[in-house]
């Protein structure tokens, strides 16, 4: 038989379409499956109705090997999963007296009878194989339809969770061609997320056709893109023939840019670039209002390399704390190139740290001007043998985005300026 390669999930449930319920399930599911070698193609989640569900089956059984549906096995009217697949594939529902039994000595242990309704939990499809469930009543079921899947499991993710991974996996497992999928994330700053892909689409072509294709999805996030080259391999190594001389293709192609080639964070780069030199950063924020400081030292073992930071918001305290110059930021403004400068300077010169990184900008929405709009933001970063000066405009970003992005911007500038790189 061929081996289950694509999946969907349908999450059944009326309360899922809700604002107050969120689908899990499938999060949980495109995990373990992508383990397994299988991806998830379409995911849905429909209502409590027979005819929905019946339309969205039907569909997803025309697509993809493996269907795995969730929630809606229960007692009640509207769960009617069991009865739509049931009829979709003309399997006829018979009772299964082992489940019947089952679930009433569950009741029977909380001194309690069975209602009858309980007993169309026991409703089995005809060939399928019953998934018990060791946290709750109703069964799981399996089954093989010609060339596809289709797989029942439970809603409430205490019991699908345990399900999937102490039956569902080794049944799948059993039909797939044994591989699974392998990911590398290039990670890049500091160019848009369509002239990244202008950089590698080139490469799409090429990589779809070979043996073990390559898959690539582009996401973009607060200012950072991440490529993810994936690749559905039998083993790490065969994995590795494949995807290493792929992203070795993207870091030429893409440049100074890609600050990792393995989904490190910027602050873990720029972390290794510092204490492989025994420096250590302090850094001067004002419109970040500490992020940069914060980002830093989200990571186990930041005071490696962490000296400190001061949020000089004000212009008294960029005097006071940092020693800026009264007469610059009279003459210049606080957003202006040499009062980031002295700030960087100034942050070195009043700690320990090898490298100074600051921030001054206008994350708005008040405080712009014509000469200065909202959403400049001008850095500095200073090390032992360089430094750099840079202002950026951030234009209808949003308070919060021109705060997340100015973070990003500082540590990749000085990840840039450690690594003698040219900064744009
Ligand atoms: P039960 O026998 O408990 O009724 P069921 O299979 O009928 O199980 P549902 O009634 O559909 O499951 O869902 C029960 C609960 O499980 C929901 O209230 C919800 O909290 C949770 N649940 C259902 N589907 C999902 C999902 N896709 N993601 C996360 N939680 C879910
Ligand atoms: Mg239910």
């Amino acid at each position: 038989m061929r081996p289950l390669r694509s999946a969907e999930v349908i999450a059944v449930g009326s309360e899922l379409l809700t604002p107050s319920r969120l689908d899990t399930n499938s999060l949980f599911l495109a995990d373990r499956l992508r383990a397994i070698g299988i991806l998830l193609r379409t995911k849905a989640v429909v209502g409590d109705r027979a005819d929905d569900l019946d339309a969205v089956l039907r569909a997803s059984l025309g697509r993809s090997d493996l269907v795995v549906l969730t929630g809606g096995l229960g007692p009640t009217d509207d769960d009617l999963t069991r009865t739509v697949v049931a009829a979709a594939l003309k399997r006829p529902l018979h009772e299964d007296t082992a489940i019947s039994e089952s679930i009433r000595q569950r009741f029977a242990r909380r001194a309690l009878t069975m209602p009858e309704i309980n007993r169309r939990q026991a409703m089995v499809p005809e060939g399928a194989t019953v998934l018990p469930n060791a946290h709750g009543t109703a069964p799981g079921l399996y089954l093989e339809v010609g060339e596809h899947v289709v797989v029942l499991l439970p809603g409430p993710p205490r019991e699908l969770e345990p399900m999937f991974d102490a039956v569902v996996r080794d049944h799948l497992r059993a039909r797939t061609a044994g591989t699974r999928v392998y990911t590398r994330i290039v990670r890049v700053f500091g160019r848009s997320e369509s002239h990244t892909e202008e950089a590698v689409r080139p490469f799409y072509g090429p990589w779809a056709s070979m043996a073990l294709p390559i898959e690539v999805t582009i996401l973009a996030a607060r200012g950072a893109i991440d490529l993810h080259l994936t690749v559905n391999a039998p083993d790490e190594t065969a994995a590795g023939e494949v995807l290493v001389p792929a992203v070795r293709q993207v870091v030429e192609a893409i440049g100074d840019d890609v600050y990792s080639d393995d989904g490190e964070a910027i602050e873990q780069v720029l972390a290794r670039q510092v204490t492989t030199r025994g420096w250590r950063i302090g850094v001067a924020e004002s419109c970040t209002g500490g992020l940069i400081a914060k980002r830093l030292t989200d990571f186990p073992g930041s005071s490696a390399f962490v000296e400190g930071g001061v949020v000089s918001y004000s212009n008294a305290m960029k005097t006071r704390l940092l020693g800026v110059p009264e007469a610059l930021l009279a003459a210049h403004g606080a957003v202006s190139e040499p009062v980031a400068e002295a700030m960087a300077d100034g942050i070195r010169a009043r700690s320990s740290a090898e490298v100074g990184i600051s921030v001054t900008g206008i994350a708005g929405p008040d405080g712009g001007t014509a000469a200065k709009p909202v959403g400049t933001v001008v850095f500095a970063v200073v090390t032992p043998d360089a430094r750099v000066v840079r202002t950026r405009t951030y234009p209808s970003f949003g308070r919060e985005l021109v705060r997340d992005v100015a973070s990003h911007a500082a540590l990749d500038m000085a990840r840039r300026l450690i690594a003698g790189l040219r900064v744009p």
